[in-house]
C-alpha cells in the first residue's frame, strides 16, 4: 500500500522540515497510511509574512497571468490525478469511484472554471461615470474540513488566485495528504513563492493562529457550525471578512406530480454519497403523506442495494466513515432515535467489519418533524422520511431548519417546481436530480454559513471595491 510520509511546511515556497507529525490513518483499515507535519504559531507567522510580501507582485498581476497559472495548475492536477485519487481514498476513506468523480475531478474543474472566468468574465465594472474596481483583498486564511478536502481546496485556492490574493491553507489534520499533493502540484506549475503557504495541524492551535493573524484579510473557513460561530466572532473582533461555510440538514421535496421511484432513489443516492458525509447531502427526504409508505419502502429497498466495503474496489459505494469518533456520534444519534420511537426501515448501527468504520445506510421512517434527527446534522449515511400534505406544508417543512445550504424539489411540472425552489430558504436547489454546476454560487443561508464559493461570486469574495468616478 501506498503512504505518503511528509514532515514539512510549505512557507515562501520553500519546504521547510518540522520535528512535530501527525499520523494519519486510513479509515477503511485502521493502518497508518501517512505523516504530516504539525506547523507552529510561528510557522503561521511566517506563512503569513510571505503571502502578504508575495501579495504585492501576485496583487498586480492581470486576469491572463493568474489565467494562465491556473490552467498550468489544471494541467498539472490532471497529470497528478492517480496520486490524487489514491491519496484520497486512503485518507477519507472514499470509494475510487467517488474519490474520481466527487473528489477529484470536481477540484479539478473548479481549477478550469476560475482560469475560464479570469479570462472571460472582468472583476472590473462601469455604473455611469463610476468604475467600480474589485480588487485583491489581500491573504486569504483558507481552513478546510475532512470531507472533501481537495474540492474544498480549490474552491479557496482557486478563487484567491483568480481574485489576486495570496493564501494560507490549512487542511483537517485527518485529511492532510491529498493537500500535500496539491501544492505539489501548484509549485510544478510554476506557483511564485509565497502565493500559496502550507500550515497543517490542530485547528485549536493553527487554525486559531490564522484566524487571529491581523496579517490575514479574509478567512474562508469550511467546517462545522460551533467552530464556524467562533471564527466569526474572532474576525469580528478585528472586522476582518469571514467566509463560511458550515453544516447542514437539507430537504429533497417530492410533489406528488414526481416520479416517486426516480425522486426517492435519486435522493436515497445523494444522501449517502461520501458515507453521508456531504455538507449539502439531502438528509430529510419529504414525501406526499398518501405515498408516505410506497416512499418508505423504496427508500429502504434502494439503501439494502448499496454496496458497502473495501474502498478500493471499483464495485463499492460507501466506504467507511472517516474515524470511530465519528462513526460513535452517528451510533448515538440513530439509537437514540430509535429509542424516541422512530421505525428502522433499513441499516442499523450493527458493527459490519472487524476493521474500519464501516456503517450500513440507514433509513429512518416515523419520525417528527420537530425530533433531534430530523434536525441536527448527523454526517453519517442516514436519511429521514417525513410525509407532507402538499406543496405548501412541503414548503414550510423544508423551511422547518436552523440550516439552509442546499435541497431537492422533484416534479413533473417545471413551473411548479420552479415556484417550491424559489421558496425554499437554502443556497442551492436541484430540480430533478439536475446536475451541480461549479460556476453556480454555492453557501448558505441561516446556520449554513456566510458568502458564497464558487463561480464568479466566489472570486468576489475576495475583493474589495474601490469606485473610481470619472
Ligand atoms: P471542524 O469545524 O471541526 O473543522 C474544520 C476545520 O477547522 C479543520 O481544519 C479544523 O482543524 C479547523 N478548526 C477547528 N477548530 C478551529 C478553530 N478554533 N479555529 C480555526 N480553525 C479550527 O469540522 P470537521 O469536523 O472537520 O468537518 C465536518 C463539519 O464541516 C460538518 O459539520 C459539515 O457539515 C461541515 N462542512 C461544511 C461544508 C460546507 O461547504 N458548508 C463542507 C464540508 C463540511
Amino acid at each position: 500500500m501506498t503512504t505518503w510520509m511528509r514532515e514539512t511546511v510549505l512557507i515562501d515556497g520553500i519546504w521547510q522540515q518540522r520535528k512535530q507529525i501527525s499520523t494519519v490513518y486510513d479509515p477503511a483499515t485502521e493502518e497508518v497510511v501517512g505523516s504530516a507535519a504539525v506547523a507552529t504559531v510561528d510557522d503561521v507567522d511566517a506563512a503569513v509574512r510571505a503571502a502578504r510580501a508575495a501579495g504585492i507582485e501576485w496583487g498586480r498581476t492581470d486576469a491572463t497571468t493568474r489565467a494562465d497559472l491556473l490552467d498550468a495548475i489544471h494541467a498539472q492536477l490532471l497529470a497528478d490525478r492517480a496520486q490524487l485519487v489514491a491519496a484520497t481514498v486512503a485518507e477519507v476513506g472514499a470509494p475510487v469511484t467517488v474519490a474520481e468523480e466527487a473528489h477529484v475531478d470536481l477540484a479539478i474543474e473548479i481549477i478550469a472554471s476560475f482560469a475560464r472566468i479570469s479570462r472571460e468574465e472582468p472583476l472590473h465594472s462601469v455604473i455611469g461615470n463610476s468604475t467600480i474596481l474589485r480588487r485583491p483583498a489581500g491573504v486569504i486564511g483558507a481552513i478546510t474540513p475532512w470531507n472533501y478536502p481537495l474540492y474544498q481546496l480549490a474552491a479557496k485556492v482557486g478563487a484567491a488566485l483568480a481574485a489576486g490574493c495570496t493564501a494560507v491553507v490549512k487542511p483537517a489534520e485527518l485529511t492532510p495528504l491529498s493537500t500535500y499533493l496539491f501544492c505539489d502540484a501548484m509549485l510544478a506549475a510554476g506557483l511564485p513563492a509565497g502565493v500559496v503557504n502550507l500550515v497543517p495541524g490542530p485547528g485549536s492551535l493553527v487554525g486559531s493562529a490564522i484566524v487571529e493573524h491581523p496579517g490575514v484579510d479574509v478567512v474562508s473557513f469550511t467546517g462545522s457550525t460551533p467552530v464556524g460561530r467562533q471564527v466569526a466572532r474572532v474576525a469580528g473582533e478585528q472586522l476582518k471578512r469571514a467566509c463560511l461555510e458550515l453544516g447542514g440538514k437539507s430537504a429533497s421535496v417530492v410533489l406528488d406530480d414526481a416520479d416517486l421511484e426516480a425522486a426517492v432513489t435519486g435522493s436515497v443516492d445523494a444522501a449517502m454519497l461520501n458515507s453521508g458525509q456531504t455538507c449539502s447531502a439531502w438528509t430529510r427526504l419529504i414525501v406526499p403523506r398518501s405515498r408516505y409508505a410506497e416512499a418508505v419502502d423504496i427508500a429502504a429497498s434502494h439503501a439494502d442495494t448499496l454496496i458497502v466495503g473495501d474502498p478500493r474496489d471499483r464495485a463499492t459505494q460507501l466506504g467507511p466513515v472517516i474515524s470511530g469518533r465519528q462513526r460513535a456520534s452517528i451510533v448515538e444519534a440513530v439509537e437514540d432515535a430509535l429509542h424516541r420511537g422512530a421505525r428502522l426501515a433499513a441499516g442499523g448501527t450493527a458493527t459490519i467489519a472487524e476493521r474500519g468504520h464501516f456503517l450500513r445506510p440507514t433509513v429512518l421512517a416515523d419520525v417528527d418533524r420537530g425530533d433531534p434527527i430530523a434536525r441536527e446534522e448527523i454526517f453519517g449515511p442516514v436519511l429521514v422520511v417525513l410525509p407532507h400534505d402538499g406543496d405548501e406544508d412541503a414548503i414550510a417543512a423544508a423551511n422547518d431548519s436552523e440550516y439552509g445550504l442546499a435541497g431537492a424539489v422533484w416534479s413533473a411540472d417545471r413551473e411548479r417546481s420552479l415556484a417550491v425552489a424559489g421558496r425554499m430558504d437554502t443556497g442551492q436547489v436541484d430540480i430533478n436530480g439536475a446536475a451541480f454546476n461549479p460556476l453556480a454560487p454555492f453557501g448558505g443561508w441561516k446556520k449554513s454559513g456566510l458568502g458564497r464559493e464558487l463561480g464568479l461570486v466566489g472570486i468576489e469574495e475576495f475583493t474589495e471595491i474601490t469606485s473610481v468616478q470619472l
